[in-house]
């Protein structure tokens, strides 16, 4: 199979399992410190596999048989690692113990039977068995947990993984038949194709996991990015809203009266400007309470929100003043309107014992640019004219 002998091939592998280890390593520097977690046993994994590799590698034919036991322990941690790793990627709790219960299990019985009682098929049998257990596992969890990932990258993984389990798992199985025949060591620990497996792993692992966590990493930023979309349009409209009514507070008046003071906007001439005022509103308070005059103030608004219709805007100036813009609307039918308004507001039943009622003034202009702020000054004025001739009533200014 070898076409190369397996020193070579183990060394070429243990270098692809270093440089996979550099992907978590690279990815740790971007990620939030409770993610790292996850990069590190994929990082830990790899290196271990990597060194298990090496040792190999660097072993040659007739190496000391420590140096297995040590390298085959650090292959099944190494492959522990990599399980634990692929649970935190899947979401998964970790289940840390089993890994070292198993690599701590397969040094022990590797020095003993290896080292002591020279049973070498039977450490073969038993690493092997143990190297099938966190792949397979591995493999197990990325076929189960596809949703997590994009199909075609849980399913090539979960592929690789199966592979590695099955070549173990036949080292395992040619091991106890020879165990069980009694034919002497098979010699299995020279065959290549482990190696050539980890190479393939390693940089598919490397490149999956890099494919993933930037996945992952764009996904958080776009929901981040739609949370800080949504919380500014949140603050905008809580900004420009009156908590009282709903109606758009000043600000929100402003900011439509400097959109038809621009010369560079259409010009929406003739331009109206009604300044609605509630008469009397501090004896409502003083003699049915603030609730009361709240609900007032609640009712006058919705009468107005109601008359603007769609072109209109009106807003609450402060207080117990409400401004209304009416675009394309000559001082006549401004005045028609203010009337309107304010029989309206005169007529409705406010379900208190005292009649409620509004002064308007009104303010007209047809020269472009618009002068809102002239036009808001001579509204004023206008309502000061009706407050003083008698409240209840409308004023052009
Ligand atoms: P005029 O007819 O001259 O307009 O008299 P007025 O009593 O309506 O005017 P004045 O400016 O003397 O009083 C306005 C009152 O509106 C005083 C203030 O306590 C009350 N007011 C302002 N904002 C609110 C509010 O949000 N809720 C309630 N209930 N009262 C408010
Ligand atoms: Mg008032
Ligand atoms: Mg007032």
């Amino acid at each position: 199979m070898s076409f190369v002998d397996v020193q070579t091939i183990a060394l070429a592998a243990s270098l692809s399992a270093l440089v996979f280890a550099l992907v978590p390593l690279m990815l740790m520097t971007i990620l939030d410190p409770a993610e790292r977690v996850s990069l590190r046993y994929w990082a830990a994994g790899a290196v271990a596999i990597g060194a298990a590799s090496l040792v190999t590698a660097l072993r040659g034919p007739d190496g000391n048989t420590y140096m297995v036991v040590i390298a085959n322990a650090i292959a099944v941690l190494g492959f522990g690692w990599v399980y634990i790793a692929s649970r935190r990627l899947l979401g998964l709790p970790k289940g840390r113990r089993y890994v070292y219960l198993v690599a701590g299990v397969v040094f022990l019985a590797g020095v003993l039977l290896e080292g002591i009682l020279r049973q070498g098929t039977s450490e073969i049998l038993l690493t092997s068995a143990a190297l099938t257990v966190f792949p397979a596992a591995s493999a197990w969890i990325f076929s189960a947990n596809r949703a997590e990932l994009p199909p075609l990258v849980a399913r090539v993984t979960a592929g690789l993984f199966w592979a590695v389990a099955v070549v173990y798992a036949t080292r395992a199985i040619t091991a106890l038949i020879w165990l069980l025949l009694s034919a002497g060591s098979p010699m299995l620990n020279s065959s290549a194709i482990p190696y050539y497996l980890d190479l393939i792993l390693n940089t598919w692992l490397g490149a999956m996991l890099a494919l993933v966590v930037s996945a992952r990493i764009q996904d958080r930023l776009r929901t981040e990015r739609d949370r800080v979309t949504r919380a500014n349009e949140r603050l905008r409209i809580l900004s420009t809203t009156d908590a009282l009514t709903g109606l758009g507070n000043r600000l929100q008046i402003d900011s439509i009266l400097a959109e038809y003071a621009d010369p560079n906007r259409p010009q929406h001439l003739p331009l109206s400007i009604l300044m609605v005022d509630v008469d009397h509103f501090k004896s409502i308070n003083d003699d049915f309470g603030h609730p009361a005059g709240d609900a007032v103030l609640r009712t006058v608004a919705s009468t107005l929100r109601t008359d603007a219709g769609t072109d209109g805007a009106v807003g609450r100036w402060g207080g117990e003043e409400f401004v209304v813009i009416l675009p394309d609307t000559d001082h006549g039918a401004a005045r028609d309107y203010a009337e309107a308004l304010r029989e309206r507001v005169a007529r409705h039943d406010f379900e208190i014992d005292r009649a409620v009622t509004v002064s308007v003034g009104v303010a007209t202009t047809s020269v472009p640019p618009a002068d809102t702020t002239e036009l808001l000054r001579r509204a004023d004025s206008a309502l000061y004219t009706a407050k003083h001739s008698g409240r209840n009533r409308v004023a052009v200014g």
